[in-house]
């Protein structure tokens, strides 16, 4: 027998929602989701009236997502931003291609202006080429460090004052438990947060912190957005996997757990005192760097001296992906 929309709209419950269980009906589907988000940006002050944002946009589910709920809810409730999409081509073929096709469609749709950076025209390297040169292990810390300086030197061309990014619920909650299996306590304290900066670097925001995947891949469904879900053919990140395993095995069990980590996460008190590096400028590139070399000219260096496959595995503890 069908069951009604729990909100008494009169209307036929067709999803249960994996964060609350309840059942609804679409628009009251679309109605909680877009509340939600509302609710994160408002109330954790993400943005202010004027603000040119750059909103990150691979063409996968989270980005597009982002990006029709961005505009929709500034059309909404006049949140008066001036938005605009920026896209990184890392230079993978059979992946970041297609995906970018993706993009161009969401810039029409949307009718938001798009750019497009790519590392080669930024470092002289494909990430193709980067692969050839290092191989499947280390590829993710190249691509990862090229693409937060690629995003940060494309929103700064845009004349944008943040970065809006797609990171979601289960993104943030698995960021927690690498953490912690990592030790890295001055990422822990900072990876909950709906805004991050660092001195100098534009702050990065997350206005779908508190949203689950689940939803994510159900409101792009039900809104039939254009989205591209192929995985990038060099995506090992072996260590990002096993968390995410262990999340959706605990999700099983009990659904709360995602927002229960981040909870967790933003709760965590650090004991003060502890030295965080200070930040100044690279000597290279100009960029916002608590070494003499950025973490992106380091590596660049590297692989312009064919010392990448060496360096990489030294370094990695220090310079990650994620
Ligand atoms: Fe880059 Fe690795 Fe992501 Fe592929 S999986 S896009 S190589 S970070």
């Amino acid at each position: 027998m069908p069951v009604s929309c729990t909100t008494n709209c009169g209307r036929k419950a067709i999803l249960r929602r994996p964060k609350t269980g309840t059942s609804l009906c679409k628009e009251c589907f679309f109605d909680a989701f877009e509340t939600e988000v509302h609710h994160t940006i408002t109330s954790g002050k993400l943005f202010f009236p004027g603000q040119v944002v750059a909103i990150g946009a691979s063409g996968g589910k989270d980005s597009t997502v982002l990006a029709y709920v961005m505009k929709f809810l500034n059309d909404k409730y006049d949140y008066k931003l001036n938005l605009m999409l920026l896209s990184i081509d890392e230079g993978i073929t059979g992946y970041r291609d297609d995906s970018l096709n993706t993009v161009k469609e969401n810039k029409n749709d949307y009718q938001l202006p798009l750019k497009i950076l790519s590392y080669q025209d930024l470092y002289g390297w494909t990430m193709d080429r980067v692969v050839e040169e290092v191989g499947k292990k280390n590829n993710c810390t190249f691509c990862g460090v090229f693409r937060r300086q690629a995003l940060e030197r494309g929103a700064v061309m845009m004349g944008a004052s943040c970065i809006a990014t797609g990171h979601n619920a289960d993104d943030i909650a698995e960021t927690v438990l690498m953490n912690i299996m990592r030790g890295d306590v001055a990422r822990l304290g900072r990876c909950c947060a709906a805004i991050t900066s660092s001195d100098g670097a534009l702050p990065r925001v997350k206005p779908l912190k508190f949203c689950y995947e689940k939803e994510i891949v159900m409101y792009a469904y039900f809104r039939k957005l254009k989205y591209f879900s192929t995985e990038c053919v060099y995506a090992p990140n072996a260590y990002r996997g096993h968390a995410r395993n262990f999340l959706k095995e605990l999700e099983r069990i009990r659904p709360s757990v995602i927002m229960d980590i981040i909870h967790s996460g933003e709760n965590l008190v650090f004991q003060t005192g502890i030295k965080t590096p200070q930040q100044g400028t690279c000597s290279s590139c100009g960029h916002v760097s608590s070494q003499e070399l950025c973490q992106a000219c380091t590596l660049l260096l590297s692989l312009n001296e064919g010392k990448a496959k060496q360096g990489v595995s030294k370094k990695s503890h220090k310079i990650r992906s994620t």
